[in-house]
């Protein structure tokens, strides 16, 4: 046989038979057969004595490369027989040492936060909660509510109005009209995170969707100490303290004698601090007794039956009971936000 063709015979040999191993003994033995002191390779140099001076060169030079290549191959195969093995299920080691997967759990938004809280607060007061549509007619949002056509609250500018004449309700006051039109006094109803919708520029403290907590009692005998009741137990329940009620005489067309309601500051007992502006009362929303003309609307005697009745923002209550900055943080389902409750 040609020597040429003995050495393409040895690496094909060679590569045949990598092929078929799969263990780091097999490839040791391969290592002996083709590179070992009695190897093929060894065996091949050997022949090369019988030859001239210029054939010397030649093969040997070839073989050479041959001697290379094998080392080459057999090296490759270490490599993967190795990471075969590293990989293979029973060879998995599992590092009890390491830091687990962090997962975050879901938290309920501070919107419902406070929404169950005001639901348990007036439940125990036995109030009936309800709610209602917030596509409205003109008349359940603002003629009911004594609130005259010329009243700017009406206008464009301040409220959506859709193409058949009904409006997007402004506040939940309409569910204290759609349940005088059907329950007769004594009533005692709250509508908890009503949503209304203004057309308000978004800012800080803005938004065109934000939601109402709206009550309502009308029974006899009933008088603004009642309210002022309520009310303070509303806010004792929401930041867990007692806190002082304060009314400010204010003009709402559904209500009279009508007040913008402050409560004594919570968090510095009136000394002045962020929350409160340093005035020591932070400022909540619009109460007061039920306008005479609001029950005679929903054929309520007012010479007979008082009522009285409060709509504030949920956003504002929350804000000032969590501390945010910012009613936008709200709308925005920002994880970082909503991962401090
Ligand atoms: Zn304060």
């Amino acid at each position: 046989m040609d020597l040429d063709e003995r050495i393409n015979q040895v690496l094909s040999q060679c590569e045949q038979t990598l092929k078929s191993i799969s263990s780091h003994q097999d490839l040791e033995d391969i290592k002996v057969q083709f590179l070992g002191r009695k190897g093929l390779i060894r065996d091949l140099f050997s022949q090369l004595s019988q030859l001239s001076d210029s054939e010397k060169k030649h093969y040997g030079e070839s073989i050479n490369k041959l001697k290379m290549e094998i080392e080459s191959k057999i090296s490759q195969k270490g490599e993967s027989i190795q990471s075969k093995i590293q990989t293979s299920p029973e060879n998995q080691v599992f590092d009890y040492s390491l830091p687990g997967f962090p997962y975050s759990i879901g938290k309920k938004h501070p919107f419902t936060l406070i929404c169950e809280e005001l639901y348990q607060i007036f439940r125990s007061m036995n109030f009936m909660v309800v709610e209602d549509r917030e596509i409205e007619d003109e008349y359940h949002n603002f003629d009911a509510l004594n609130i005259p056509k010329w009243h700017p609250s009406r206008k464009l500018n301040d409220t959506f109005f859709l193409t058949d004449g009904s409006v997007l309700r402004t506040h939940t006051s309409p569910v204290e009209i759609r349940t005088m039109e059907k329950i007769s006094p004594p009533i005692r109803m709250v509508t908890i995170g009503g949503r209304c919708y203004r057309r308000d520029a978004s800012d800080a403290t803005h938004s065109a969707v934000f939601h109402q907590i709206e009550g309502l009692v009308v029974d006899e005998n009933i008088n603004f100490c009642h309210l002022s009741e309520i009310l303070s137990e509303m806010m004792r329940g929401v930041f867990g303290k007692p806190v002082e009620i304060r009314f400010v005489p204010s003009y709402f067309p559904f209500v009279e004698p009508g007040a913008e309601t402050l409560i004594s500051c919570p968090f510095c007992k009136g000394d002045g601090c962020s929350v409160c502006k340093n005035s020591g009362w932070i400022e909540l929303g619009g109460s007061g007794m039920t306008h005479p003309q609001v029950l005679r609307n929903v054929n309520i005697d007012p010479t007979k039956y008082q009522g009285f009745a409060f709509g504030w923002g949920v956003e504002r209550l929350a804000m000032i009971k969590y501390g945010i900055d910012d009613i936008r943080l709200f709308f925005e389902n920002n994880l970082s936000f909503l991962e401090q409750f």
